[in-house]
């Protein structure tokens, strides 16, 4: 047991007196008294337990107006901690446990001299909806002599025959990619009558229909599903078809309610009964659906962004955007102009080369790159990896860990680590350099994950492709392309690149669109940009919003939610979102602390 020298307490005593300390203030309902015990400079970074909401508040003034409004409804108390707390470089480190009115929370507190320097509260169950996990796990089986047996095969028959026929479901989830999937998985588990609709023949399909050589960029240890690990033996990057073929066996056995062939047509919000229309065509056939709750998990990879150019009409030879690349082999010899300079334009030149097609990359903006396994060692290790997993970091632990860094400060974290990436590959960088390539690491030097979190674009994890440019061998052209021509692509500064093939490598728009194109662009304007913190950086304009805009929590349209980002952020935040969903199907009061305002349309 640490101890602390000067005081002669223990690092367990100073937590546990902070935590009496905290739980007596608020049965005491003194939101002053309890934001006192916070350090002046201070984050509380909630994830539904008090406030209904994905909220994170600073300083003391900002604890207080936040139990001013949530402590009575919350009733919080039995404040534990649920390992020993530990000390390093005058923090100590705390995991707690505790619990509200309706139901049971966890999270962890930072605790200086001053007080708390950050508090995490996330609420992980609710009372009397708890999952059927371990000991209450369903039986499966029914003993006995029944002349009316049903059997689970026929009653998920039943149940999928009546739904959206006699019964309307709950929750409408349009999008069945990885984070329909998980959201999906999530409701039954809750009991929530949900149905997730896809346009693809197949979940998994999204992986499937992307270029052939791709690869997951993260680590199988980040990229779990919740509640079914993958096996020991899974590949560290998932080559595309297997991460398809392991979310259809998902889907499948996790019993989430898909329907395949499904296009969502329409969705309209009726504020007098509180229901959405949905009109969907299930492989010809058109249904409609009345669910409480809208959720659009579309992908924020999903709706691409193509240029539109004078002369795509009158170029003779191919253009689609990387979404639509089927992979390289068609190419083989031909000339192909790859339009930008991110993740699919590098991971695209570089399976071009490989088929000996002769690739110019073409760049307008400067972009981020950090080598795969610089990224693996020194950013994402301590939290996963096998050596994250040997020291007992567990993926439910990381994420744990991860989501107890308020995003204010995120970037103060993430640029040592960045600069130590920029020494240990310095020769790889000026090589880059040399050839002509515009490289940054974000505004303030903080990397790939702050300009994921804010923009959701603007790097490459490279895995090979970027010394293809470094050296030549993919050829490198600074500019802005403005227009084609019969047979080739033609640059602001009067460059003209022959080409057979233009693969437009634009990235994507905001999932805010999807809301205009299903709903309306009324609502869409008035739910706002979805996305970003409102860093004030790149792509990214204030003001300071503390949360991603829009993910996961209630919106200015009610009833209409954003579930998506990459893995880790579809099995993390999942819950959260299911566990809001539940409440509101239960009828338990959901009484949202700092609903989110809009400072941008898109
Ligand atoms: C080249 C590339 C590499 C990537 N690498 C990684 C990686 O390594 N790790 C990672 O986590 N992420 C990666 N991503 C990001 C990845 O796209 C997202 O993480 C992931 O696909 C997001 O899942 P999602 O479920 O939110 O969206 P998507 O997978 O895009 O799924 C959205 C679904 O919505 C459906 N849909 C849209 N509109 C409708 C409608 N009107 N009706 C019915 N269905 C509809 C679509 O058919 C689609 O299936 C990569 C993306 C790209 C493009």
């Amino acid at each position: 047991m640490t101890q602390t020298l000067e005081t002669g307490t223990t690092t367990q005593e100073r937590v546990d007196a902070w935590l009496a300390d905290f739980e007596a203030a608020l049965a005491a309902r003194d939101a002053e008294r309890a934001a006192g015990l916070f350090a002046t400079t201070s984050f509380w970074r909630d994830l539904v337990a008090f406030t209904w909401n994905l909220t994170t508040v600073e300083n003391r003034d900002g604890v207080a107006d936040l139990l001013r409004a949530t402590m009575e409804s919350t009733d919080a108390r039995n404040f534990h901690t649920t390992e020993e707390p530990t000390e390093a470089d005058g923090v100590v480190d705390a995991w707690i446990g505790f619990e509200t009115a309706v139901g049971r929370a966890r999270g962890h507190l930072r605790l200086t001299d001053e007080g708390a320097w950050t508090l995490l509260t996330t609420l992980y169950e609710l009372k009397g909806h708890e999952e059927p996990l371990g000991e209450a796990r369903p039986m499966g089986a029914e003993h006995g002599a029944n002349r009316n047996r049903v059997t689970w095969a026929e009653a998920r028959r039943a149940e999928s025959e009546e739904l959206g026929r006699t019964r309307e479901p709950y929750v409408v989830v349009v999008g069945g990619g990885q984070g329909g999937i998980a959201l999906g998985a999530r409701l039954r588990q809750l009991g929530v009558s949900h149905v997730v609709v896809d346009r693809y023949d197949r979940p998994g399909d999204q992986w499937r229909s992307r270029y052939k050589s791709l690869c997951l960029h993260d680590p199988v240890w980040y990229d779990h599903l919740p509640y079914l690990d993958f096996p020991k033996n899974w590949p560290v990057f998932a080559p595309k078809d297997k991460i398809a073929d392991w979310l259809e066996f998902y889907t499948k056995v996790m019993e989430v309610t898909y329907w395949s062939k499904t296009t969502c047509r329409s969705a309209t919000f009726d504020d007098s009964t509180k229901e959405w229309t949905v009109v969907l065509d299930r492989d010809g056939e058109e249904i409609t659906l009345h669910p409480k709750q809208l959720v659009l998990a579309t992908g924020m990879s999903g709706k691409p962004n193509v240029p539109e150019l004078p002369g795509q009409d009158v170029f003779r030879g191919e253009q689609h955007h990387s979404s639509q690349h089927p992979g390289p082999d068609a190419y083989k010899g031909k000339k192909v102009v790859v339009v930008g300079s991110n993740n699919s334009a590098f991971d695209i030149c570089g399976a071009l080369w490989e088929v000996g097609a002769d690739v110019t990359m073409v760049q307008r903006s400067s972009t981020h790159i950090v080598k795969s396994d610089s990224l693996m060692d020194l950013g994402l290790g301590d939290l996963y990896s096998e050596r994250a997993v040997a020291a007992g970091v567990t993926t439910q632990k990381a994420d744990m860990i991860f989501a107890s860094l308020p995003y204010r400060i995120m970037h103060t974290f993430q640029q040592p680590v960045y600069a130590a990436i920029k020494e240990r590959d310095r020769e790889f960088y000026d090589r880059l350099e040399a050839a002509g390539f515009q490289h940054d690491w974000g505004d303030d030097d903080s990397g790939l994950f702050m300009k994921y979190l804010r923009r959701g674009s603007g790097y490459y994890i490279d895995v090979g492709a970027a010394d293809l440019v470094a050296n030549g061998d993919v050829r490198l052209v600074q500019g802005q392309v403005v227009s084609l021509s019969e047979t080739a692509v033609q640059l602001k500064d009067g460059t003209e690149l022959e080409a057979d093939l233009v693969v437009y490598a634009t990235g994507y728009g905001s999932m805010n669109g999807w809301a205009a194109d299903l709903i309306s662009q009324e609502v869409a304007d008035k739910v706002g940009k979805v996305w970003g913190l409102g860093s004030g950086t790149t792509k990214d304009p204030g003001p300071w919003e503390g949360e991603q805009r829009n993910m996961w929590k209630p919106t200015q349209q009610e009833a209409l939610w954003f579930h998506g980002g990459n893995l880790h952020q579809s099995r993390h935040y999942s819950l959260y979102l299911a566990l809001q969903l539940k409440a509101r199907q239960e009828g338990i009061p959901t009484p949202v602390y700092g609903l989110q305002e809009v400072h941008h349309l898109r």
